[in-house]
């Protein structure tokens, strides 16, 4: 572990997952929005291991904010937003998108290994999962989603600062 500027992070993996998307299909586009707590200072963390859970939650709201049915509805305006806050003794990071939300039925699943919902060689279930055990068994946090089917979804990690 090392003192990492959580903040950073987070700001780097947002443009490396957008520009990523971007240089894969230069169609793609998404809003992303950024909400940073510079109270946090730096925190002790495996930053590689937390920026590969933030890329892949970034990776996955871009996913969520451009699937056809949404991107049909007039006036729509794929977001993807990121957010720290300082909560007591915790660290809370927020991915937050305003794409298709995960059906009630799922919901119990994705944190399994294996579970997607994407095309055959889109995903490979493995990214909640691997995410999951980074959090919780390798820094003693939390990592929860929130959702509502066909409006959006927000994933919280929680890390202990102590
Ligand atoms: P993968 O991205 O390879 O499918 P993940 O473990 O990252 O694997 O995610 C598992 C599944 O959880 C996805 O296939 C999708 O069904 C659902 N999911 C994850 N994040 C979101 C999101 N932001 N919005 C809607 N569904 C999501
Ligand atoms: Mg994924």
């Amino acid at each position: 572990k090392e003192m990492t500027d959580i903040n950073a992070l987070c700001d780097e993996y947002l443009r490396l997952a957008f520009h990523g998307l971007r240089a894969k299909d230069k169609t793609f586009n998404a809003n992303f929005e950024t909400s940073f707590d510079q109270s946090i200072g730096r925190i002790s963390v495996m930053p590689q291991e937390i920026g590969r859970v933030i890329l892949n939650l970034i990776n996955n709201a871009f996913y969520a904010v451009t699937e056809k049915g949404k991107q049909q509805i007039a006036g729509y305006k794929p977001t993807v937003t990121v957010t720290t806050q300082k909560n007591g003794s915790k660290i809370l990071i927020q991915i937050k998108d305003n794409g298709t939300g995960i059906p009630q039925t799922a919901l119990d699943k994705i944190f399994q290994p294996f579970f997607t919902t994407k095309p055959t060689g889109q995903g490979t279930g493995l990214g909640l999962s691997m995410s999951y055990d980074i959090i919780t068994k390798g820094h003693g946090g939390e990592l929860k989603a929130e959702t509502t089917q066909g409006e959006r979804t927000v994933f919280t990690i929680q890390l202990p600062t102590n």
